[in-house]
Formats: structure tokens, C-alpha cells, sequence
């Protein structure tokens, strides 16, 4: 998304180098901070900060503010999409009906879908915290649209994180000189939007004594960006504590009325923050603590329908013709408005429409992206490994764990990545605005539906994947002109 940085200040080696102390320096003042490999329960060391920042914030022209405004207008109905989508048993199972025949982990959370259908939801109260992903689709003929790449329903990070990132950016402009760029970078803060999602679920809930449960991962390098939102419901007096699915396994129970208690405390809302991998899933007692949770009447975010809402196969099935139109008959403008948004998604189901992807795919491995129904990063196959993986499930059920997708193609633009333990050097750049929603329905009634903010992540383009976490991606902020 950017224009990247000006000539004079990339030719400058002893500015580029001093504006690197600068952008490390303050991002510690600020609080950027992700907990390091070697040490990831402990905040003993905590330097790893210094390999998440751009050192220059993407610049842009006028058309690139235009796509900006766009995503974060369709945010509302992309909330909305969800909501429909996770109330719909009968489309989440002929969507996911081939995935699940193939894929034991999406088959296992949808028994446990099926399983809570049953028995009838225990909560009326839905809570969802969500970041729809997005890059410029830039062609040769000129033209830019905003493309989805993906929306994610589970433990969409970096809230907390990107809310301190817009001082930091403007600080290291003003320091290169550049005052009046400084002024353009906007304010942002999800965590505060999201904390107020969470704190309208607590307040729904009803009792004061009650907990939010952050549900958290074994290696907790993100802590940082977790806490911001813990701190912002604690300053509402909003009590959090912060498990993992052993202490859920050992400690956990529900009472007769489903209530959920977690070591003597009553838990109003479940935040989950992992979860959403095969690996978390470490053992039976982990599944039986996922579905204990699932049954209680503690506030689930995601609940068990919302997380199958955000899977890639659904995504490839909302691109179908009238499944738009059938979750908002008579919104023309809404459909239009999310529409616009998709690119070109596949089926790999059996079958000719299935088999006429595999050819497409084989014929231009460049041009797509191989997806299997998988989060967390690092699972997409590209270029020769999309032809080699495609190639060898092709005849077999096996293809319909995967969906194709177009490959979105943004210009490169060049810019300095600030990461830990990289040489400061130019590299070509592509960024991802991730855009925050929030979310809460009682019943019928929505009560809550904002887009609460934004994120912006920008890689090398010698990495086809790979995040924040990841090592691969800074954390960055829009410059809009
Ligand atoms: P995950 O759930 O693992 O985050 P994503 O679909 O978000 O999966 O893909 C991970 C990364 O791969 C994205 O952040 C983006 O950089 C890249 N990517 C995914 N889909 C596309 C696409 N259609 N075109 C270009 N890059 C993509
Ligand atoms: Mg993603």
C-alpha cells in the first residue's frame, strides 16, 4: 500500500541508522513489545519488539485513501455476514459437507456444531471480535481494488499492539523531518473498541463477580498485545484472568444450570486466543474442554458456529452466485458493497466444476493461491508447490480439503523493514490493511456492530506468507494522502 520512503532519506545511511535507535526506543516507550522464542512465558527479556517495525509507515495517493474509507465501511456488514452465516445450520453444512468428509479437524468442530445444535444453545448472548484481511489488487492496465484475503473469527490479533503504533510512526517522522506526514497518520484503537464489545457481553451477562476468561495459547508470545484488552476491561472494573485449555481440563466445570467455573470463579465471557489449530488440541481432555466451554452459558468468542463461519471454504461458497443475495434479500447495495471485495475463489470439490479448477490451477500456478481449511500462517502453497500438491490430489477426494483462490498482486514498493536481527537494508514491499470488527447480539437483537479499527502489516515480497509472529511482517500504519 505505500509509496515507501523518500529518496534522499534511503540514500542517507546515518539517518536510516539513527532513525532505527529512534523507531526501537520508542516503540519500547510505547509499550510494542512481543516476548522473545527462547523465553515466551516469561517478560524477563523482551526485546523482540525491535523486529516488528517498519522503520517508514506506507505512504499513498488518493485513490489508495478512497480503498482505505471502502474496507472500513464494509466492516459493519462483514460483522453482519458472520452473524447470518453462524445462525444458518443449514448452510454451514452444505458449505463445509465435502470439507468435512476429508478434513478431520474441520469434521471434528463440526460435531461439536452439531452436537451444541441438539442440545440446544445454553447462551443467547453472541459475541464477536473479527479482522477481515485485505491487499490492492493492482493490475497492469492501471486499475487498484480492494481484495479480501481472508476473515478471521478466531483470535484475530494485534488489536492491542496496533494501538500504540500510530505515536510511534509519527514520532519517527517527525524525527526525519517530516512534520506534516506526521499529522497524516490516524488515530487508532481497536483494543478499546474491542474491550467494549467484551465489556457489553460481561454487562449482558449479568453478574458482577463473573470473569472474562482469556482462553491463551502454551507459548505465550503475544502477551502484549492480550493485555492491552485485559487492561481496558479491568479499567471498567471487568474482571479477567488468563487460562489454558490444562488449567480449563483440571479446573473447569459446569454447575446445573451451565454455568462455567474456573477454579471457584464463575466465567461470564470466553475469549478465545487459541484454539483454532489441530495442534492446540493436544489430547481428548483438550476436545472435552472446548466442548465443556461450548455448552456452558459463558459468552463464547467465538462460539463454536462463528468459528466455522470464518473457514476458507465458506469463504469460496460466499462467492457462489446468490448466496449473497440469500443473507441479505433486499439490500442490493450491501451485496454490492461486500461483493466488491472477493476475488476470485474455487471449488476442488468432485466433479466438473472441481476439475475445471485443477486445470485452471495446473495451467498458471503464478496466478493462484492453494489453500487448505488451516489459520495461523504458513499453510498456503504457491507456485511450484501449488502445481506439485495439486497435481497429487487431483484425482483423489483428497483436493477437496483445499480451495484455489486468485493470487492478489499489489506493487511492490520500497521501503525499510525494521526486524530483529536483519540488516537495515531497502527491500521491496507489499502491505495487508486488516480491519477490526466487534460485535454482540442478544437473541434477535443486535446490540452492538462496529468496525473498531485497523491494522497494517507489511512484508518483504520475497515472502509469499508468513505474519507478524512469524518474523516475516512489521507492523506498520497507512499514511494517507
Ligand atoms: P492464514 O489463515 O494462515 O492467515 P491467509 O489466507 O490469511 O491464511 O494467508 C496467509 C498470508 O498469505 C496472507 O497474510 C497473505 O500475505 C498471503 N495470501 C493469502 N491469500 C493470498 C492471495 N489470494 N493473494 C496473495 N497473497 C495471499
Ligand atoms: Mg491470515
Amino acid at each position: 500500500m505505500a509509496q515507501g520512503i523518500p529518496e534522499d532519506v534511503m540514500m542517507n545511511h546515518s539517518l536510516v541508522k539513527e532513525l532505527a535507535e529512534v523507531a526501537k526506543d520508542t516503540a519500547l516507550l510505547h509499550g510494542i513489545q512481543m516476548r522473545i522464542h527462547e523465553t515466551p512465558n516469561s517478560s524477563e527479556v523482551r526485546n523482540e519488539n525491535t523486529g516488528i517495525f517498519n522503520l517508514n509507515c506506507s505512504g499513498n495517493n488518493n485513490c489508495i485513501h478512497v480503498v482505505f474509507l471502502q474496507a472500513l465501511a464494509v466492516q459493519i456488514h462483514y460483522n453482519t455476514l458472520v452473524d447470518k452465516i453462524s445462525q444458518d445450520p443449514d448452510f454451514l453444512q452444505e458449505a463445509l459437507a465435502s470439507t468435512i468428509a476429508v478434513d478431520d479437524f474441520t469434521a471434528r468442530l463440526f460435531r461439536i456444531h452439531q452436537q451444541i445444535l441438539k442440545e440446544g444453545k445454553s447462551q443467547s448472548i453472541v459475541l464477536g471480535l473479527n479482522r477481515s484481511d485485505y491487499m490492492l489488487d493492482q493490475r497492469d492496465d492501471g486499475s487498484t481494488s480492494l481484495k479480501q484475503v481472508e476473515i478471521n473469527t478466531f483470535a484475530a490479533s494485534f488489536g492491542g499492539l496496533s494501538s500504540r503504533t500510530p505515536d510511534v510512526h509519527r514520532h519517527i517522522l517527525k524525527v526525519a523531518g517530516r512534520l506534516e506526514d506526521s499529522h497524516r497518520i490516524l488515530d487508532n484503537n481497536p483494543a478499546a473498541g474491542l474491550a467494549r464489545a467484551v465489556a457489553k457481553a460481561w454487562e449482558l451477562y449479568g453478574s458482577e463477580r463473573a470473569v472474562v476468561m482469556f482462553l491463551v495459547e502454551e507459548s505465550q508470545r503475544n502477551i502484549f498485545d492480550q493485555r492491552y484488552i485485559e487492561n481496558e476491561l479491568w479499567n471498567r472494573n471487568i474482571p479477567t484472568i488468563r487460562k489454558r485449555f490444562d488449567d480449563v481440563c483440571k479446573m473447569g466445570s459446569l454447575d446445573q444450570d451451565k454455568k462455567l467455573h474456573i477454579d471457584g470463579q464463575e466465567v461470564a465471557v470466553v475469549y478465545f486466543r487459541n484454539g483454532y489449530m489441530p495442534q492446540n488440541y493436544i489430547s481428548e481432555q483438550t476436545w472435552d474442554a472446548r466442548i465443556m466451554m461450548e455448552r456452558s452459558m459463558a459468552v463464547k468468542c467465538p462460539d463454536i458456529s462463528t468459528h466455522l463461519a470464518g473457514t476458507k471454504k465458506v469463504q469460496q461458497v460466499l462467492t457462489r452466485p446468490g448466496v449473497l443475495e440469500k443473507f441479505f434479500p433486499d439490500q442490493s447495495q450491501v451485496v454490492e458493497q461486500i461483493r466488491a471485495t472477493f476475488a476470485g475463489l474455487y471449488t476442488l470439490d468432485e466433479g466438473l466444476e472441481g476439475d475445471k479448477t485443477v486445470e485452471m490451477g495446473l495451467a498458471a500456478p503464478d496466478r493462484f493461491v492453494l489453500k487448505p481449511q488451516r489459520e495461523g500462517g504458513g499453510n498456503n502453497l504457491y507456485g511450484a508447490e501449488l502445481f506439485q500438491v495439486l497435481q497429487s490430489v487431483k484425482g483423489s477426494a483428497e483436493r477437496m480439503a483445499y480451495i484455489l483462490m486468485d493470487k492478489i498482486q499489489p506493487t511492490p514498493v520500497q521501503n525499510i523493514l525494521l526486524r530483529r536481527d536483519a540488516p537495515l537494508k531497502i527491500s521491496n514491499c507489499l502491505s495487508e490493511l486488516g480491519v477490526f470488527g466487534a460485535y454482540v447480539r442478544q437473541g434477535k437483537d443486535m446490540v452492538m456492530n462496529n468496525c473498531v479499527g485497523h491494522l497494517l502489516r507489511t512484508k518483504s515480497s520475497e515472502y509469499e506468507d508468513g505474519g507478524v509472529a512469524a518474523g516475516v511482517a512489521v507492523l506498520d500504519n497507512p499514511l494517507l494522502i
